[in-house]
This record gives C-alpha cells, structure tokens and sequence, in this order.
C-alpha cells in the first residue's frame, strides 16, 4: 500500500467495502472474516455493518465479538437497516433517530465509528445532519443509479468525493460508493476517469462461489488500475476540492 497520510490530488486509489448484513450467520461470518484476513488484492475491506435487532432476537454479544475482529482487520462502520434485519429503507419514524441511537450503541460498546453507508442506498438531510454532528463520513452516495429505487425514492447521487453542504451549516465528508461487484467483475472501470474507485459488496455475496471468484478477480484486477488505500486512510487523510449542497445531490 502506497503511504496514503495525505491523499495526492489526482492520485488514482481504490477502496473496497462489504455491507456486513448477517454476521450471526456462521457461514456468511466465516467467509467474510476470511476475506478480510486474506486481503484479496492488498486491500484491507471496510466492514460496514448492521447492528444487531434485539427484536428480532439477534445475539449482540456474538454480534460485538464478531465487530470487534472485524475492526481489527480493517476500516469499521456504522450500515443501518431501518425498518428490519431484511428491509433496509425507513417505512415510517424518524430515520435520523435510529441513526443517532445505533451510533451511540456502538460508542457505548467502545466502538470508534466514523463511517456510515444508509441501507438501501436511504438519505435523507436530517440523517446527513446527523452523521456530520457525529463528525461521520458518508458513503450512500452512488455513482450509479440502483436499479430497484422507484422514480423520486430519497438517495443521493455523486460520482466522486465531496463535501456536502447541509442547510443548517455543517458539511459532510461524502466518499460515494462508485461500483458494484458485478460492476468491476464486467470490467466497467475502463471508463471510469474519476480519481477515487469504491467498490462494494454485501457479506452474502460471499456464499455463492461464482460470486465469490468474481470478486477476487475484479480486486486483483482493482489492484493492478489504481494504488490501493482504505475507507479509514481517505477519510483522514482527503480533503476534496468539490463542494455540493445536499440539495443538489438529491438523486
Ligand atoms: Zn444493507
């Protein structure tokens, strides 16, 4: 990995993430800490993960022993599934609130969190007002547009990263996800002129074998592109030229 304390302008990097969704499920747990010690293509993946549902009966002190193996491997952030543990957009309440209470649960817990990815692709402003309070950075914006979101379904759209100028004041570190698995595993990032690739996954993908050799490939090819760095290195050490106000990102 390149010394990546100050992240060069026009420096070409890659970061990979997984949307850690089902960590109490031994076999999808197995696979995902797997990867994250192998490091496929140097990097060192982002767990972005859900936090447990004690409603739905999830085990939280499995679900803390396991988060804390994944931050020492790599990058830890905060992915919330709103409405339940297999519905990830809010239905109803105040997306903000759950937002802030999952963050304090892990701050509670002696996680260090500074990473958030809403799911389903969910922003909304108040939860963008949220996450820069919490001195969060964000990275729900998508370079592409998920195919499953209805036409005006809140998400914020971005191809590279910014500062998000919020209403009241703050700004917010944006580091949009750029590429999906099949994506990179299609080799769309020919194309693709723009300084910061961010791949993600989901922790599930990993069960079915094609996927999962889909995946080493599109990284080892990942790595040979772009210098490889992580969530954690582009969060301290990036400090974007573009600015956009949230209203503008509104996908
Ligand atoms: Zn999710």
């Amino acid at each position: 990995m390149p010394h990546t304390e100050h992240i060069l302008p026009g420096g070409r990097y890659a970061v990979v993430s997984c949307h850690v969704e089902r960590p109490l499920d031994d076999a999808v747990w197995d696979r995902f800490s797997a990867l994250q010690r192998r490091r496929p293509g140097g990097f060192r993946i982002a767990a972005l993960m859900r936090v447990p549902d004690a409603g739905a009966g999830e085990d939280e002190r499995l679900w803390i022993e396991r988060a804390r193996q994944a931050a020492m491997l790599g990058p830890f952030g905060l992915h919330t599934h709103w409405a339940a543990p297999d519905h990830a957009r809010p239905t109803n309440g105040d997306p903000a609130a759950v937002v802030r209470s999952e963050a304090e649960w892990l701050a509670a817990r002696g996680f260090d969190v500074s990473l958030f990815c809403g799911g389903g692709w969910y922003m909304d402003e108040r939860v963008a007002e949220t996450l820069a309070e919490l001195g969060y950075a964000d990275c729900t914006a998508t370079a592409f547009r998920p195919r499953y979101l209805a036409a005006g379904a809140p998400r914020l759209g971005a191809s590279e990263p910014c500062w998000l100028e919020l209403t009241g004041g703050r700004r917010l570190l944006e580091l949009p996800t750029t590429h999906s698995l099949g994506m990179l595993a299609r080799g769309v990032l020919a194309p693709y002129r723009r300084s910061v690739v961010h791949a993600y996954f989901h922790d599930t993908d990993l069960l079915d074998f094609k996927r999962r050799n889909a995946l080493s490939v599109a990284l080892q090819f990942l790595s040979w592109k772009r210098w490889q760095t992580d969530l954690e290195q582009l969060q301290r050490g990036l400090r974007p030229a573009k600015t956009m106000s949230f209203a503008n990102s509104r996908g």
